[in-house]
């Protein structure tokens, strides 16, 4: 394994490849630094128009502000969901090499695509990664929630908070469950560490993870921020998964 400044060093020495089908990009090759053209071109960025309370794209924009059916029926516990692209191969490649290679290069990337995002949010909202549990941090060494969180800190000067959420037990992955296992799997799996827990008190919180899949990490982490005080919480994530049909609707 690699110490950081070594690996750091080597983030910067090799050349610039693209961050999902690994081809060399040559530099400015497209908008988003190293991606190759065509990875680039099929990735989809979310933003408006979308649901006020969740960020789901919505085929037009209104004067007003609008929600989503989901949300009118079931309104969310959180404060939004703003992801940088669509979930779909190229984001899901992303995510995976930043999981099991900690490139600090793909999470300096991610951190700039949310930042059109971020930039419209409190800027005494605090950064908060979901944890990982310390079994899972043993064998891989670094939480990618938490490399993405640190470079937003950096770009967009918001006080980060690495250790306010703790994983007090380790979870199954939560692929192949449906929804109510999935929320039955992460129940209570999450608390606020008690030494850090006056920081919470009337905070916006801009919770950071990487994949957004159907939400019931995310939901079990807000449940203990707003119980210890947290006046909101919004999810920054570098994708998202859309409902079927959705995405390709987005996409043309
Ligand atoms: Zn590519
Ligand atoms: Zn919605």
């Amino acid at each position: 394994m690699l110490a950081t400044p070594f690996r750091l060093m080597l983030d910067f020495a090799l050349p610039e490849r693209c961050p999902s089908c690994g081809a060399m990009a040559p530099a400015g090759a497209s908008a988003g630094g190293a991606f190759c053209r065509e990875c680039w071109d099929s990735l989809v960025f979310l933003g408006s128009p979308c649901c006020a309370s969740c960020d789901l794209p919505l085929p037009y924009a209104t004067e007003h502000e609008q929600n989503c059916a989901e949300c009118l029926s079931n309104p969310p516990r959180h404060n939004g969901i703003k992801a940088a692209v669509a979930y779909g191969d190229i984001a899901r490649h992303v995510a995976l090499r930043l999981k099991y290679a900690g490139r600090i290069g793909l999470a300096r990337m991610i951190a700039a695509q949310l930042m059109r995002h971020v930039r419209d949010l409190p800027q005494d909202a605090l950064l908060v990664p979901v944890p990982l549990h310390w079994t899972r941090l043993w064998g891989r060494s670094f939480n990618q929630s938490v490399l993405i969180a640190r470079e937003i800190a950096a770009q967009s000067n918001h006080t980060l908070c690495p250790d306010l959420l703790r994983r007090t037990r380790r979870t199954l992955p939560l692929g192949g469950l449906s929804g109510k296992e999935r929320r039955n799997m992460v129940a209570g799996a999450f608390e606020v560490h008690a030494k850090l827990a006056s920081q919470l008190k009337d905070r916006h919180i801009l919770l950071v993870d990487d994949v957004y899949t159907s939400g019931a990490t995310t939901d079990a982490c807000i449940r203990v921020l707003k119980k210890g005080g947290a006046s909101a919480v919004t999810i920054l994530c570098w994708t998202r998964v859309l409902p079927s049909g959705l995405q390709s609707a987005n996409a043309t």
